[in-house]
């Protein structure tokens, strides 16, 4: 039996996945009998209400509120050329998990020119909470979560 795609995977070249190895992830895909893995790495342009997040990442955190850092698009592009290399008998697509892209057109096209992207998808990750983007376990505390359900709804097709 074929075995399907791995399309939404992340690596070290996400922001919040610095415990990722892409070379051990071909490596367990092969082993797996995968024939397909996509590296959708998050790309996330909107700072957004930490939380619990800054125990994690406290070198990403001001004033609470968490600014992701920029992809290196050269960096995992040069991964992915030596994993292809590597692992000839696994199809690795390239990718990007963009949160909020709609909020921010100009960074998601400026990231989209520098390389060849496979697979991008766009996710929806944080709301509007009064000042701040908050993501949905920052919200349930303060919120109805019929409220929290509807919002982040409604937002899906913008
Ligand atoms: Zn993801």
């Amino acid at each position: 039996m074929q075995l399907p795609a791995d399309g939404h995977v992340h690596t070290e070249f996400s922001w919040d996945a610095d415990h990722g190895a892409m070379d051990a992830t071909c490596a367990r895909a092969v082993a797996l009998g995968l024939p397909v893995v996509a590296f959708t790495e998050h790309v996330d342009f909107t700072p957004f209400r930490a939380g619990f997040l800054v125990s994690n990442f406290p070198h990403l955190v001001t004033d609470g509120i968490l600014h992701a850092p920029p992809l290196d698009v050269a960096g995992y592009l040069d991964s992915i050329d030596r994993c292809r290399f590597a692992y000839p008998e696994l199809q690795i697509l390239t990718g990007l998990e963009i949160g909020q892209p709609h909020l921010h057109p100009a960074e998601v096209a400026a990231l989209l020119s520098a390389g060849t992207f496979d697979r991008v998808i766009g996710s929806l990750h944080c709301l509007p909470d009064g000042e701040t983007m908050a993501e949905p376990w920052e919200l349930f505390p303060h919120h109805p979560p019929a409220e929290v359900f509807r919002a982040y709804l409604a937002e899906l097709p913008a």
